[in-house]
């Protein structure tokens, strides 16, 4: 067994070896720019574009006319947002998106709302879920766009996005959707949920880091974006810039291979998920899984350990790689802003681990991890006075703090 061991997939997925032998011609010999039109080293690059743009299509049952490339998702969803608000700003100026999405869908939110946009953010319910129903009370006439994420990154819960688009259709309202977490790895058709418009990356999917995709609809409604790049007029006029080949072609090719053995790879890395969770859930007590029970990626499990903080537990096991919920926001020690929106107390959210698995992920590694976490929190709570009082009986939500 390699060390450390990494159980972060959910920030981001090692390259897988198909996919970078797919790219390192795009590197020699086919380094031509895409957009040169007259000669073989153009036509070549061209090609491997083309046919990435057709495996990212595939993936959502989309065209591959509707894909735009991009450097990621953090500029899918800028594209998105910025894009359609200022498209459609005649319309209305309404836009509704929620508490818990990615920072690269609230921050574009909230720079709009300095230009005069309204933005609602909707509340999440314990399990980090929005329904239809909420998005259809938030609606007005004024409403262009409702922004909701497939997934969540931290916590790992899925959105109703079948409903929540059928809505905005029945509306006639934009719909889009960051799918990062979920992109060739959970069944998505954009026709049958009514998805206007989608953002993805490269990174997510065992491909490479700045590259991703943004789907955007071209019939029914025929979406529009305002690029936010200005340039050579690439991708439709929605995104100038010189394509990176290589990077397209990784993602292309990494989308194809989770596409096609989604079924197979659901199975192992849930498996794998669900018995590191049977592990840890037999062997300790008050512990606490964040994000819905059943409506979750497969990859994810993201629990709070009661009386242990997650920041000295991650120290307990440094040999293994994964996120806490108060390192979120690296620098600070703020928790984190998606574990406070569930309604968890400080104390719940600083001990929230996030453990992500992937497909390089083995049941050796997992049966590892299990008994380091296991004897780091019991050690954690020998020296906690907290959790020694809780066992003798004490209500420590009844206990008068002397206060100095
Ligand atoms: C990773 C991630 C992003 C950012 O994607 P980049 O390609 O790194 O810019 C956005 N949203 C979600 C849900 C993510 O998981």
């Amino acid at each position: 067994m390699k060390s450390p061991i990494y159980m972060d997939n959910n920030a981001t997925t090692p390259v897988d070896p198909r996919v970078l032998d797919a790219m390192l011609p795009y590197f020699k010999e086919k380094f031509g720019n895409a957009a040169s039109r007259n000669h073989e080293f153009g036509w070549v690059a061209e090609e491997g574009v083309e046919k990435a743009r057709e495996q990212v299509a595939k993936a959502i049952n989309a065209s591959p006319k509707e894909i735009v490339w991009t450097s990621g998702a953090t500029e899918s969803n800028n594209i998105a947002i910025k894009g359609i608000a200022s498209m459609y700003r005649e319309q209305g100026n309404h836009i509704i998106t929620q508490v818990i999405e990615h920072k690269a869908v609230i921050d574009p939110a909230k720079f709009l709302e300095q230009t005069g946009c309204h933005v609602t953010f909707l509340p999440v319910d314990k399990d980090g879920r929005v329904s239809a129903e909420q998005v259809r009370e938030a609606m007005t006439d004024k409403t262009v766009l409702v922004s909701i994420m497939h997934a969540n990154n931290e916590i790992g819960t899925i959105n109703p996005i079948k409903e929540i688009g059928k809505l905005c259709k029945e509306k006639g309202v934009i719909f889009h959707t960051d799918a990062c977490q979920t992109f060739a790895k959970v069944p998505i058709d954009v026709e049958d949920m009514g998805i206007d418009l989608l953002s993805c990356s490269g990174h997510k999917i065992y491909g490479p880091k700045g590259v991703g995709a943004l789907y955007v609809r071209r019939k029914r409604p025929r979406v529009r974006c305002e690029p936010v790049l200005h340039g050579g007029g690439h991708e439709r006029g929605m995104r100038s810039g010189t394509l990176n080949v290589p990077g397209i072609v990784g993602m292309g090719k990494a989308a194809e291979l989770c596409f096609d053995n989604m079924a197979e790879e659901t199975k192992f890395v849930g498996g794998l998920r669900d018995r590191l969770k049977d592990k840890l859930f037999s062997q300790l007590d008050e512990i606490f899984l964040n994000g819905h029970a059943t409506e979750r990626i497969p990859n994810n499990l993201n629990i709070s350990f009661l009386y242990v903080e997650g920041e000295s537990l991650m120290m307990g096991f440094s040999d293994v790689a994964v996120s806490s919920g108060s390192a979120c926001t690296s620098a600070s020690l703020e928790p984190s802003y998606v574990l406070k929106a569930l309604g968890l107390g400080d104390d719940l959210a600083h001990s929230s681990i996030r453990f992500s698995l992937g497909r390089f992920t083995t049941q050796q590694e997992v049966d590892y991890v299990a008994e380091r976490v296991v004897t780091a929190v019991k050690r954690l709570r020998e020296m906690s006075p907290l959790y020694e009082m809780a066992q003798e009986g004490v209500d420590l939500s009844k206990v008068q703090w002397a206060h100095h």
